[in-house]
């Protein structure tokens, strides 16, 4: 079978050494030519995996309304961004403009709405979905390119699509974890020589074992660096879901999705959507160290407190039984302990400079 992006990274490896995690991270998700995000059609039931706006409407009408009343809160602020980064298919945004139409068409109306997307490809998808909702949105590739406005961000599964790098203990202390070529020719990881800084490690780390695995994931602290010194600046709130933990501890969760099942990190590169789980504690404490207030809830939790259960109730009231037990089992999906309720996390991030008395 042919493997272009396979063969490019052993060609680079043989050339250059071996790569860290992050880098064969960004090589499978965003390689111009063969990457995951750049080439393939990643989402829902014929894809690799399905994110919660995928699931149901619900989602984003509820993420809108909390981000209506962030909005509200810090005083109505016009101009402004109404941002999504990561949008994917662009189902988030379509589902969230609607509602938010319907909520509250000062903010519907009068923000920019702009979408942060790196694949070209995903980005032409997005504009299909929402060519029906005829409002005029922007495109962006990098946050730094928004206007210096207050910023009300969105992100779905974003966080966890950023590369890590990953540690190994070895007799010798901790070493960078990296991709190399075993005898024959094909990928396997190594410890490779750099070192972490030990004061990032999670408390457990001190005592691990040899072979035991850590993550850090400076990619991800300098996003969030950037979403909270603007947020600070401009004022605005970002709400960021993801699946992660609340509570660092060692560990490898780096993983391979295709086809609704795991599969593994070295085989397809380019093929398979790679993840790790987000370390939300590293988020919040940057979010805090900016000033941001801060709050963290499980996905069930969040969607639970912002009436899940009363918006099913009125999706179903005027449908059937089918419908009523679709909506079931999305509740289920979204907010079940066992499902997406724990293991995802609500971030919310924002400005208490600007918060004032609602004046709607
Ligand atoms: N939010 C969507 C898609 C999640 S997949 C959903 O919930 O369905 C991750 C998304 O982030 C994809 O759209 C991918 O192309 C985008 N992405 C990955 N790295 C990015 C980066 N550095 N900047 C902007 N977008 C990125």
């Amino acid at each position: 079978m042919s493997d272009p992006l396979g063969d490019r990274i052993a060609a680079t490896i043989r050339a250059a050494g071996p790569m860290s995690v992050a880098d064969y991270m960004s090589a499978c998700l965003l390689d111009p030519d063969h990457g995951y995000y750049t080439t393939g059609d990643p989402f829902g039931r014929d894809g690799d995996f399905t994110t919660a706006p995928e699931v149901s409407q619900m989602f984003g009408e509820l993420v809108a309304a909390r981000l209506c009343s962030a909005w509200r809160e810090q005083g109505r602020p016009l101009p402004a961004s109404f941002a999504e980064m990561g949008p994917g298919r662009g189902t988030l945004m379509r589902d969230m403009l609607r509602t938010l139409r319907q909520l509250d068409p000062a903010f519907a109306q009068g923000a920019d709405i702009i979408m942060i997307e790196a694949s070209d490809r995903l980005a032409a998808q997005q504009k299909k979905t929402l060519s029906e909702m005829k409002a005029a949105v922007e495109w962006k590739r990098h946050l730094g390119e928004l206007p210096t406005q207050p910023l009300f961000l969105v992100a779905n599964e974003l966080f966890d699509a950023l590369p890590i790098r990953q540690y190994v203990k070895t007799p010798q202390g901790w070493r960078e974890r990296v991709v190399a070529l075993d005898d024959n020719g094909a990928l396997t990881f190594a410890a490779g020589f750099g070192r972490p800084d030990e004061t990032l490690l999670p408390p457990d780390a001190k005592d691990a074992p040899p072979g035991a695995i850590v993550e850090l994931a400076p990619a991800r602290a300098a996003l969030m660096e950037e979403m909270a010194w603007r947020i600070a600046r401009d004022g605005g709130t970002a709400i960021l879901i993801d699946y992660g933990y609340a509570t660092p501890s060692c560990g490898d969760t780096l993983q391979a999705i295709r086809r609704h099942a795991y599969s593994n990190v070295l085989a397809e590169p380019g093929k398979a959507d790679l993840t790790a789980h987000v370390d939300f504690a590293a988020l919040a404490a940057i979010a805090r160290r900016h000033g941001l207030a801060v709050e963290l809830a499980e996905q069930g939790e969040f969607l639970l407190r912002m009436g899940l259960l009363e918006r099913a109730g009125r999706l179903g009231a005027g449908g059937d039984d089918r419908l009523r037990q679709r909506l079931a089992q999305d509740v289920e999906r979204l907010a079940g302990p066992d499902q997406m309720g724990r293991l995802f996390k609500v971030l919310i991030v924002g400005s208490p400079a600007l918060a004032g008395p609602d004046t709607h």
